[in-house]
């Protein structure tokens, strides 16, 4: 009876019962309009997670590894090739050189703690070669590295290891003196702006610095790494540059930097910058040039886009072993030069 009376009201005051709703809907979208965006208690389930390898396993005994972490062109944020970053292991010792963006992060996908880095080399001092340093320096620390961090690169690099130091002394202080009590030989930095020639000899590990052509960018390094009789020669950032042909003669791999400047007009909405930035790298031709004249057992691209074009144009003046750029590519130089990717 109830029911019915009720349904009957219903009916015979739809007019007013409509209002009721609207008023009570309108309350309602306010109230929900006026609230933080709700938190998806599944959202993070559905980010895909970065791969990361199973567990690391060091280079065979005598022979020298490479890793490309990062093998970018910066400033850009690109997903699948992180800033300028390359893992060199030999005998027991590592060094980096370059911390571009992501490079703790792909050694963490590599399996190498980032406390167990503490040697850093610098091609030069661009953004995209170094932004990930508070990172290495801070974290590599609070998860355990008690060596000092070591830093070598042009002039510059120790006035800018110093100012990072300053500029995060909050968290140091606090880590070290108020409130973990971290031990503070991890934090310390010793850094040193090097020129031309040996600057690490270490083990049968031997780091030599070689002066490149960066344009204005100046001064710019390349390195060439050597272990019981296996080398890399590592580009950084140049154009054409007679000294690094020097100095990456007889090497067994030349990791060369690459800039596709058919791409780059392409894309281009500055032409006059476009051409300032195109003059200061490598075109895949003139890199293919490069690679004709030093001769190595493997030519790799780093710093370059991963596409078929720059592949295709380096193939017009170089048919001799060729990798293109690739996060995470393991290299081992040994009696035979062994390629990895990621995962494999
Ligand atoms: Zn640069």
């Amino acid at each position: 009876m109830k029911r019915h009376l009720a349904l009957t009201h219903a009916a015979e005051s739809p007019i007013i019962i409509s209002r009721s709703i609207a008023v009570k809907l309108l309350a309602l979208v306010a109230f929900l309009l006026c609230q933080p965006a709700a938190v998806d208690p599944h959202a993070a389930t559905q980010v895909q997670a970065l791969q990361a390898a199973g567990s690391y396993q060091p280079p065979p005994p005598d022979s020298l590894r490479v890793v490309l972490l990062g093998s970018g062109i910066g400033p850009p944020v690109r997903l699948n090739q992180f800033g300028m970053s390359t893992l060199v292991e030999a005998g027991g010792t590592r060094l980096l050189v370059d911390c571009g963006r992501g490079a703790t992060i792909r050694l963490a996908q590599l399996g190498v703690p980032i406390a167990s880095v503490n040697r850093l080399f610098l091609t030069h001092l661009h953004s995209d070669h170094i932004v990930q340093i508070p990172d290495l320096m801070l974290s590599g620390w609070a998860t355990g590295r008690t060596l000092p961090l070591e830093v070598w690169g042009p002039t510059g690099t120790r006035e800018m290891m110093d100012a990072l130091q300053r500029g995060y002394a909050f968290d140091i202080h606090m880590r070290r003196d108020v409130d973990e009590k971290i031990p503070s030989e991890g934090i310390r930095v010793v850094s040193q702006d090097i020129e031309e020639g040996t600057v690490f000899d270490s083990d049968g590990l031997k780091v030599t610095a070689f002066l490149v052509d960066h344009g204005p960018v100046s001064p710019a390094l390349g390195y060439r790494i050597e272990y019981r009789g296996h080398s890399v020669a590592l580009s950084g950032d140049t154009r054409v540059s007679e000294n690094l042909v020097r100095h990456a003669t007889g090497v067994d791999v030349l990791v060369h930097e690459v800039l596709d400047a058919v791409a780059a007009r392409a894309a281009s909405t500055n032409a006059a910058r476009t051409e300032t930035i195109i003059a200061h790298h490598t075109t895949p031709d003139q890199a293919g040039q490069i690679f004709s004249r030093v001769k190595p057992r493997l030519a790799v691209y780093s710093h370059a886009p991963a596409t078929v074009s720059v592949i295709e144009q380096t193939r017009k003046t170089y048919s001799g072993p060729l990798q293109g750029a690739e996060d995470l590519l393991t290299i081992d130089i040994g009696d035979q030069v062994v390629v990895r990717h990621f995962g494999q």
